[in-house]
């Protein structure tokens, strides 16, 4: 095959070298059961109707059998996790199982709980039902939001329980198992590049990168001697729309390690990851970093930059000079501040391509003085209008989760915040409507909010699955008004302030 497999074929859990993957079989599974299954998926890689109603499909996407002329195989990748260097990691719980081209698009479909690997050092190859449900919904969400990311084909029970005891209740230290197929062109991340060259083997770590040039950069020219630096600079690029659409939307990733970053720039590997419900650069949904807070929202974009240097560290040895690879980081640098004012101005109806650096940095100030949630507020926004000025705190009103604060000290910083937008949307001179549009286009009314997750997740485990259906369906349009999904654009109630996005939804999965 074109990329080194291990010889070994068991899974028995090992160090793996000159290899970039290992072939490998999933577990079979007590009873399997279908929750839900994404019908855009199903199309995307060309399945019907039928092939998914059958036993095979249901077998197949829970690690009970494979498809004819198929290897699934799981891959091998390092780390740094928290800025340390982890050493071999690999997919210890994700098995893909084969490619499939279907609309001149090339998909690799994988599994995610279904059972041991080489890699799966201490742990059980197993997924629950929780982590599963908020990976399958999640990632499905956010490709409707726009946002580059792996997509999910379906969520299903293994029928089997898997040992969680740090979730331990005083109940039961077992819960529901679960097994995720998701899609991807490939799931190749930062890591598969860092452990070859961290075992120094540049002969398969060039026939990596050389494999993701030809599949997924097909446009580089391989003539050239700079073609591993341009396959960077796409790398730079990618990641960085990425992380514009995460500040856009309000999506915190939560475990940005460089073995969760994809080499194509999608979202991957969704864990303890949250949405920003008060607005607040400082908040994280991950538990387990709640000191540092290393992953939190406002430091989003620098990791990256931080990831793509590890990665920048890991071609070194086939690129030989670094001159080009230091040059496209500093780009990656410059570059996020660029298109992050772009963005943020345009969320705020300002597309008219002029600096408004000051006024969105008195915006993030004063959201950060009390609790504002992000989605309500610029949605709201759009409503505001420049010829009736006064009435920006009628407008802006729902979004604020303590409404007396604002009206006793905050209204005359308000004021002068609005007078000064005003005067900018004036400048514009954008009709109302059209510009109502746009905003609304970038501005999503409904995102997965992390109590929305979680009450699915209670159904769920009363055998209830009307919610997935539910949150599939309407997170399909997530920038439309939808009558009947409506209730979900509303801040997050009072129960859920502590509850949800604590220790709920991060311990591991
Ligand atoms: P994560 O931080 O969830 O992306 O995982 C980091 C590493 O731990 C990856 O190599 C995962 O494959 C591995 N891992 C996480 N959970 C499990 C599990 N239950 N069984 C085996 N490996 C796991
Ligand atoms: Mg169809
Ligand atoms: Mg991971």
């Amino acid at each position: 095959s074109y990329l080194p497999a291990d010889s070994d074929t068991s899974n028995s859990t090992r160090q793996v070298e000159n290899a970039c993957f290992s072939f490998v079989e999933p577990t079979p599974t007590a009873q399997p059961q279908l929750i839900h299954v994404s019908d855009e998926m199903v199309d995307e890689i060309g399945l019907s109707k039928e092939d998914i109603n059958s036993k095979e499909f249901l077998n197949v996407v829970t690690g009970n059998a494979i498809y004819d002329n198929t290897k699934p195989y799981a891959m091998c990748y390092g780390g740094h996790q928290f800025g340390q260097w982890a050493g071999q990691l690999g997919d210890g719980r994700a098995i893909n199982l084969f490619e499939i081209e279907h609309n001149h698009k090339l998909w690799a479909v994988q599994l995610k709980g279904a059972g041991l690997t080489p890699y799966s050092r201490h742990a059980d190859g197993l997924a629950v039902l929780r982590s599963s449900i908020r990976e399958y919904l999640c990632s499905e969400a956010m490709h409707h939001l726009g946002v580059p990311t792996t997509r999910a084909l379906s969520l299903s029970l293994s029928g089997d329980e898997v040992l969680r005891d740090m979730m331990y209740d005083g109940n039961s230290k077992y819960e529901a198992g679960a097994i995720v197929s998701r899609v991807a062109p490939s799931f190749v991340r930062f890591g598969n590049f860092e452990i070859l060259a961290a075992q120094q083997d540049h002969a398969t770590l060039k026939k990596l990168a050389d494999y993701c040039i030809e599949h997924f950069y097909p446009h580089l020219n391989f003539d050239s001697k700079e073609v591993y630096v341009d396959f960077f600079k796409e790398v730079c690029n990618a990641s960085l729309e990425m992380v514009i659409h995460w500040q856009r939307v309000g999506f915190v990733h939560g475990v940005m390690n460089t073995d969760n970053m994809s080499i194509l720039g999608l979202t991957i590997d969704y864990g303890p990851y949250g949405w920003l419900e008060g607005y607040d650069f400082g908040w994280t949904p991950n538990t387990t970093d709640r000191v540092n807070k290393r992953y939190r929202y406002g430091t989003q974009g620098e990791i990256v930059g931080w990831n793509l240097y590890k990665l920048a560290n890991a071609l070194f040895p086939i690129i030989g000079e670094a001159d080009g690879l230091q040059d496209a980081l500093e780009d990656y640098k410059d570059q996020f501040t660029q298109k992050y004012y772009q963005m943020m101005a345009e969320k705020l109806g300002l597309f008219d391509q002029k600096e408004h650096h000051e006024l969105i940095d008195q915006l993030n100030k004063l959201l950060h003085k009390t609790e504002t949630d992000m989605t309500i507020f610029f949605r709201q926004l759009s409503e505001y209008s420049s010829i009736n000025t006064s009435d920006w705190f009628q407008i802006i009103q729902p979004s604020f989760y303590s409404v007396n604060v604002i009206v006793d000290q905050l209204k005359e910083e308000w004021n002068n915040w609005f007078k000064a937008y005003a005067t900018k949307l004036n400048d514009q001179n954008l009709n109302d409507e059209i510009r109502q549009q746009k905003m609304n286009a970038i501005n999503p009314r409904y995102v997965l909010r992390n109590y929305m997750a979680q009450m699915c997740i209670d159904e769920v485990k009363k055998g209830n699955y009307q919610l997935v259906d539910e949150l599939y369906q309407g997170l399909k349009n997530p920038y439309t008004y939808q009558k009947d999904f409506d209730k979900w654009y509303a801040k997050r109630p009072d129960w859920a302030r502590n509850k949800v996005g604590s220790s709920m939804l991060s311990c591991s999965s």
